[in-house]
């Protein structure tokens, strides 16, 4: 006989300063207050005023979710063929795209997307994907229900004619009238916004005012993408204001929405608190690896490891190796865990045989892990899903951070660690090699890898970085944006 679960409201300190809400009953979701004893403290103090919004958020997100006779109501008119003028709630439906790293990065721009256009975020959540994260918003649900109308996932691709920049091109929708002047009722019911590259370009028509102005009159929107397009909002003058209040340190957004967004569920939690108070509670220094092979841009295993090495070299990120042993009476020595994330156990193997067979100069001890070596990357499998979170989460943990260039699974571990990565930089095109070994990040902010064209409808094609202070080119995505 099981006694009945105790509710237990959390203390403020957990609360991260104001982003958790104290609404949820702790034992539900483990990690929403666990996981965060496992970092130092985020060094980036939150704003009251997005504190503040997140709880608004929460109440509307109650009002309008699923469930609701709000929803029921809202659904129904989007089975009519038809937007409609009165609407109490309106929706942003995201839906996926790529692996983990991915939808993390995108989900999150969804929801800053929908705070900032007062939308219901909702996510279509694929089977892979079933059980990874807890509810993020109390009292209320952030999975689309299954009988959502518009459940087609293949109908979503740049030529699909109910996308925002289709629906321009065909004359559905008209860019040249004032948006003020359009009854919403005279729109189609949904708009589809594609934001996913195309030759590493955001589509247009997305990140401009006049488009903000006509896409705000729908009540639903279906959204797909592929990038962190969070920085894309930043260049959207409509958003200035406000984003500024929200973000006084513009170098915290994903920090601190990825901190409020996801948590994983007490399954996934396990198999992370046993890996960690196994091999990582009780050392002295983390150091993370994560080594990512893009089957698209393979790189030699010799190769990647003599970068890495390198870079282990140059930024002292261990002990260098001795020949003599420490004296008999020395005292108990320093132990330096290696966390190494990667498909493949080669770089484990090598690095925890370098520490085995020889001692280190100052006489600390390396102790290298690696929780898994999946070798293949499969994006439906949800076990194979479980693993890679736990991962991520595992990587947050870590003190110091280096990682593969242009990696989303690496961007998402930095960001919630609140620390700079060093990044194993790509060789140039005609290269094996990478001259450089790594780089230090500017800030602990993703990359968006695709900027959008700034100029919006005068089509001119303005560098964000030359013109915006707060945004700067990627170190390892040279076109790419990223907040600092
Ligand atoms: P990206 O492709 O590096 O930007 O990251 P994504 O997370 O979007 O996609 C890569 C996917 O491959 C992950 O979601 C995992 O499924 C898998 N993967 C890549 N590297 C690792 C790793 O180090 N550990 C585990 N468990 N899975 C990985």
């Amino acid at each position: 006989n099981v006694s009945a679960p105790t509710a237990s409201s959390p203390s403020p300190d957990k609360l991260l300063g104001g982003l958790l809400s104290a609404a949820f009953d702790e034992s539900t979701c483990q990690s929403r207050y666990k996981s965060n004893l496992y970092r130092k403290p985020s060094p980036f103090p939150l704003s009251p005023y997005l504190a503040k919004k997140l709880r608004k958020y929460e109440s509307y997100h109650k009002k309008c979710g699923p469930g609701t006779k709000r929803y029921r109501r809202a659904i129904k008119q989007l089975k009519s063929g038809h937007n409609a003028d009165d609407s109490q709630c309106k929706y942003v439906v995201w839906f996926p795209c790529n692996g983990l790293g991915n939808r993390m990065l995108t989900i999150a721009s969804t929801f800053l997307y929908a705070l900032l256009t007062d939308r219901v975020l909702l996510t279509h959540v694929a089977a892979e994907q079933e059980g990874l994260f807890c509810e993020p918003f109390p009292g209320s649900s952030w999975v689309l229900p299954g009988d959502f109308p518009e459940n087609n996932p293949h109908k979503l691709h740049i030529g699909a004619p109910e996308s925002y920049a289709n629906m321009l091109k065909s004359g559905a929708i008209r860019s040249d009238v004032d948006p003020n002047s359009v009854p919403a009722s005279s729109l189609p019911p949904y708009v589809y916004l594609h934001v996913e590259q195309f030759q590493l370009k955001l589509s247009d028509n997305v990140f401009c005012d006049e488009d903000q102005a006509l896409l705000a009159k729908f009540n639903w929107m279906i959204l797909k993408s592929d990038s962190y397009f969070a920085p894309a909002l930043f260049l959207t003058p409509v958003f200035e204001k406000e984003l500024a209040k929200m973000f006084p340190q513009k170098e915290a957004v994903f920090h601190h929405l990825g901190r409020y967004l996801f948590h994983p569920t007490n399954r996934v939690w396990g198999i992370i608190r046993r890996y960690y108070e196994a091999y990582l509670a009780r050392v002295d220094e983390k150091i993370g690896f994560q080594i990512r092979i893009f089957p698209e841009k393979p790189i030699k295993f010799e190769n990647m490891y003599d970068q890495l090495m390198r870079c282990v070299r140059e930024q002292r990120l261990l002990p260098e190796l001795g020949t003599a042993e420490p004296a008999a009476n020395a005292t108990s020595a320093k132990v330096k865990a290696v966390l190494i994330a990667s498909l493949y156990s080669g770089y484990y193997e090598k690095i925890r045989g370098m520490y085995y067979e020889s001692p280190t100069k100052n006489g600390e001890i390396v102790a290298v892990f690696q929780p898994s070596h999946e070798e293949q990357q499969q994006y439906t499998s949800n076990e194979h899903n479980q693993k890679a979170l736990a991962e991520i989460y595992l990587l947050s943990y870590c003190d110091k951070i280096a990682m593969s260039a242009w990696s989303t699974f690496g961007y998402v571990a930095y960001s919630f660690a609140g620390v700079k990565p060093w990044i194993l930089l790509r060789p140039d095109w005609n290269k094996e090699v990478s001259e450089v070994a790594c780089v230090r990040s500017a800030s602990v902010e993703p990359c968006l890898h695709s900027p959008p064209l700034l100029g919006c409808r005068a089509k001119r094609d303005v560098d964000a970085a030359a013109v915006k202070p707060y945004v700067r080119h990627c170190e390892d995505v040279g076109f790419g944006l990223k907040l600092f």
